[in-house]
């Protein structure tokens, strides 16, 4: 979901191949068409689900997961998990990286609590076709969406020195034929269950009742590249309001997922 909360950002620094177009980011947007060869109707994106498996009746565990898109650096989240000592995984791309590396060293810093993992080289939708996600321009073919997940992982070996296992795309959506590519690739598709800020386009209040609303066993994606938003904060209150309830809170790297499942 994170797309429509990045375009303007990426197309504001200009970064060629992130291929931004200028579409409002108010509703969920998937325009184009799907040039033969490419992809068909039935090759629709979607935005798979995984949730947590075998989550133990008596406890109330979640996954936290936050993308770092094209942005900043919202400190008012990191300080709290660091505090609170809450682990969440973490999908960066290598435009995130690059702009923030005091972000990036303290995410770092904290290996027994972060995962790092793969939201691509330049924040393009694995989505095979002519069209755009919220305002993104999609990778269109194989070889390009192959380009975007290596290129990624490459960056953050390159940065973490560790191997990403898990992939999200940009936007949050995927072309149903290229899922099976990705896990070919080495990576589990990084879905979710719960979009907490939609986007980073929530106010703080709504942010922070839908996740004191999540269900156990909920993958809930939240963004930690919009400080200057009101979801931020929204996320810090939910993040409260869940210990308040007893919440145990595990990364993906750490526990059984299930399978995506795109309805
Ligand atoms: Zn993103």
């Amino acid at each position: 979901m994170c797309g429509r909360c990045v375009w303007r950002e990426v197309s504001r620094r200009g970064f060629g191949r992130a291929m931004v177009g200028a579409a409002a980011c108010v509703s969920i947007a998937v325009a184009g068409h799907a040039p033969a060869g490419h992809a068909t109707e039935r090759d629709a994106p979607v935005e798979p689900r995984i949730r947590l498996a075998d989550v133990p009746a008596d406890q109330r565990m979640i996954a936290l997961t936050f993308d770092c898109c094209p942005g900043a650096f919202d400190a008012r989240i990191a300080t709290v998990l660091v505090a609170e000592r809450i682990p969440a995984t973490i999908f960066v791309t290598w435009l995130w990286m690059r702009r923030n590396p005091e972000g990036l060293a303290l995410l770092l810093a904290h290996p027994d609590l972060f995962a790092i993992e793969n939201h691509g080289e330049l924040h393009v939708p694995p989505v095979l076709g002519d069209r755009t996600i919220f305002g993104i321009r999609v990778a269109g073919d194989l070889p390009a969406i192959r380009r975007e997940v290596d290129d990624g992982a490459r960056a953050i070996r390159t940065a973490t020195g560790a191997t990403p296992h898990w992939y999200r795309a940009a936007t949050g959506f995927y072309t149903p034929s290229v899922i099976p590519e990705i896990e070919a690739m080495g990576f589990a598709v990084g879905g979710y269950s719960l979009s907490a800020d939609l986007g980073a386009s929530l106010s703080a209040a709504r942010v922070a009742a839908r996740m004191a609303s999540a269900r156990d066993g909920d993958v809930i994606v939240a963004h930690l590249n919009q400080p200057l938003r009101p979801s931020g904060l929204g996320v810090v209150e939910g993040l409260r309001a869940l210990q308040r309830q007893g919440t145990t809170f595990v990364r993906l790297d750490k526990v059984a997922t299930t399978q995506p499942s795109y309805t």
